[in-house]
């Protein structure tokens, strides 16, 4: 398949593991940022072809895992009122709150429906002018552009009844995030190219020169994420620490500048809280005041939310590098896929769920070490 076969080369990849096994000859603690890169690099055992000396340290880059409890609960409550149709993409719907997940909403006589764009939820409105049609709009930089077009078109056609609850989140601020952070131990990053194809690569220089860390833009397939590390090991080795496009066939150093334009006008700069994480400044989005009136939280005033996590889960330490999913006590006992505790285990893209999928089979609890990952 054109894209795909070609990246999954195994003499190509041969020769990156050979390249890279040449070069290393330090300790090294890269950061892949997007739970997507996560899965490719537990799928397909990337990290145990590696040298011992080049750790894969797993980011916070999964959407439904960063989304905030708080806004999961707003996202319930909302859902549970009558007189409006809850739109959502499908992965959603098993993230737990605090007391149920969306799933529940709906069997307890919720209209909860799952959509495969934000502009299905628009057409939804359009049908159903006598009824609230709410979008949850979650995810980073490469799903907010479709979820302000809506808005846009929203607001254009004049369509009252259709809102939008928001929980963008930046990354370049939450690498910020990583990098202060006493504990953190990442000497360079991974960056997503899916979300640089959107934002390009503008805000990663400055990032890379006060932190003095490689930032290497990488793709998703296995070839991709092997060039990626070999360029990060070839630049740490040399004591470097420059951007570097790895996935050129989809990133431009401008990006979507169209994309780029709807978001300008539609939201605007904000503090977000993220889930295990807490508040970044200025790493996520609201819609700015010019669409103030398709903001769902606004329109249906959900405050004074009171949030409780589960006591045993661990993803606020795994989506920031500091522990393995399968060093959570939890983690295939009493959180699985089927009965998760945390959002890690539910998203296609959530690290605990990477390694239930992918290797569970290898590492039980059981077998786990006492202390985290020193
Ligand atoms: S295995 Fe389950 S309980 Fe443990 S950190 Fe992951 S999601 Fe949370």
């Amino acid at each position: 398949m054109k894209y795909i076969d070609e990246f999954q080369d195994p003499e190509l990849a041969r020769r990156l593991l050979d390249d890279i096994h040449a070069t290393a000859t330090r300790p090294w603690a890269l950061m892949e940022v997007c739970g997507g890169q996560t899965h490719t690099i537990i799928r397909h055992g990337i990290d145990q072809l590696l040298p011992d000396t080049v750790e894969l340290i797993h980011g916070p880059g999964c959407p439904v895992c960063v989304t905030p409890l708080e806004v999961i609960d707003k996202a319930l409550e909302i859902a549970a009122r009558p007189d409006v149709i809850f739109c959502s993409f499908g992965d959603m719907l098993r993230v737990p709150g605090t007391d149920r997940d969306l799933f529940r909403v709906r069997s307890e006589g919720g209209d909860v429906r799952v959509v495969y764009s934000p502009l299905d939820a628009l057409k939804i409105a359009r049908q159903n002018p006598d009824r609230e049609v709410v979008f949850f709009g979650i995810g980073f930089e490469t799903t907010a552009p479709p979820n302000a077009m809506t808005v846009y078109q929203a607001r254009k056609h004049r369509i009252p009844n259709f809102s939008l609850l928001v929980s963008h989140v930046r990354v370049p601020p939450a690498i910020e995030a990583i990098m202060t952070s006493p504990s953190c131990r990442v000497q360079a990053f991974l960056a997503a190219g899916h979300v640089c194809s959107v934002m390009g690569m503008d805000e990663y220089p400055a990032l890379a020169e006060r932190f003095r860390v490689p930032i290497v833009v990488t793709g998703f397939e296995p070839l991709d994420l092997l060039e990626g590390i070999r360029r990060t090991v070839r630049q740490l080795e040399r004591g470097e620490h420059t951007v570097d496009n790895a996935y050129p066939r989809a990133v431009r150093a401008g990006g979507n500048p169209a994309a780029r334009a709807m978001l300008d006008d539609v939201f605007e700069v904000t503090d977000r809280a993220w889930r295990g994480i807490g508040t970044i400044p200025d790493s996520g989005w609201r819609l700015s005041a010019r669409y103030r009136d398709f903001d769902a939280e606004h329109r249906f005033s959900v405050e004074n939310i009171a949030t409780r996590e589960p006591a045993a889960c661990r993803s606020g330490e795994v989506l920031q590098g500091q522990i393995k999913p399968h060093q959570c006590e939890a983690f295939g006992t009493t959180c699985t896929p089927r009965t998760p505790l945390g959002a890690t285990m539910v998203s296609s893209e959530g690290a605990c769920a990477a390694y239930y999928l992918y290797r569970r089979l290898g590492v039980t609890p059981t077998k786990l070490e006492a202390s985290p990952v020193a």
